[in-house]
């Protein structure tokens, strides 16, 4: 392999063995607590039963805790689009990191450049695609912050390791505690989370907490500085610019047409409701192999 591990069992893994194919996930923790070595420790120590397959130390070095093909106990609680028990499909990596509750502290530029090196020898591996990378508050937003704000999830996407945004952080800020044009935006936007993978959520009032918890796990991960749990224009940009290939590739195959935007235009459409107030629809010249020109994407339209 190439990369540099140290191999320390802990106890606490779930059997049968797994197939390689059930991989899809990698799940990014911290670890939560003061004191690194206390860390370790209650991952090896069988009465915790609580585990990770890698543990990544401040000075970057890494120990391989649980062997891959067998699921270790780290996840717990937790959905991701149509699955739920992520431990089952997933690879989990822990970092020393004391946390919110003690002293949230940034990552290490080692413990980065070592969890680059993994994620890429893994993602190889188990043919895990970027957009599987996930953080434990995306899988667990009502009980889990980890790895937090302070986790550089757009430096990793910069390696393809993770998904972000394409928008211009200067020109969304602007948008920033901008309230919705309506309701139906508001429900547009947690529909778009649910889209992005986060657990199922709605309007009722009585499940007005868990968007909350939602809100802020999306935060967390993509619009990092502003974690208030509030639906604001900038998060619905956000929530959109991740969805838009998959929306207008949709809009263009219903109408027959196989057309490729370049992201620029993509993101182009993004920002264009916004500055044009009023508008609904965003008429697009589209002429297919020459064809008679089409009238195209609905911009706001919920695919
Ligand atoms: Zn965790």
């Amino acid at each position: 392999m190439g990369i540099k591990l140290t191999t320390k069992y802990s106890p606490n893994f779930g059997l049968p063995k797994r197939i390689k194919k059930r991989i899809e996930f990698i799940i990014i923790h911290y670890t939560g607590m003061k004191k690194e070595t206390a860390a370790i420790e209650r991952l090896l120590n069988p009465k915790s039963k609580v585990s990770s397959h890698y543990y990544i130390k401040k000075n970057g070095n890494i120990l391989n805790l649980v062997p891959d093909l067998y699921e270790a106990w780290h996840a717990g609680i937790s959905s991701w689009k149509n699955l739920t028990s992520l431990n089952k499909h997933s690879i989990g990596i822990e970092m020393t990191n004391p946390g919110h509750y003690h002293g949230y502290d940034n990552f290490s530029i080692k413990q980065i450049l070592s969890l680059k090196r993994l994620l890429k020898y893994l993602m190889k591996k188990y043919k895990i695609g970027y957009k599987c990378i996930l953080g434990h508050s995306d899988i667990s937003p009502d009980r889990k912050k980890d790895p937090g704000e302070k986790f550089p999830w757009y430096l990793l996407a910069k390696n393809k390791l993770a998904w972000w945004h394409k928008l211009d952080l200067k020109k969304i800020k602007k948008y920033r505690k901008v309230k919705l044009y309506s309701k139906k935006e508001e429900s547009n936007f947690l529909k778009n989370l649910h889209k992005v993978g986060y657990m199922k959520n709605n309007q009722k009032k009585s499940n007005k907490k868990n968007n909350h918890f939602i809100i802020k796990a999306f935060q967390r991960r993509f619009r990092q500085d502003l974690i208030n749990g509030k639906i604001d224009k900038e998060c619905f940009l956000i929530s959109k610019s991740l969805l838009i290939s998959w929306i207008f590739k949709l809009e263009f195959l219903k109408q027959g047409i196989k057309l490729k935007l370049p992201d620029k235009w993509l993101i182009a459409l993004i920002y264009f409701k916004e500055e044009s107030p009023g508008s609904t629809r965003i008429q697009c010249q589209v002429i297919p192999g020459g064809g008679n020109p089409r009238d195209s994407a609905t911009e706001n339209k919920p695919p």
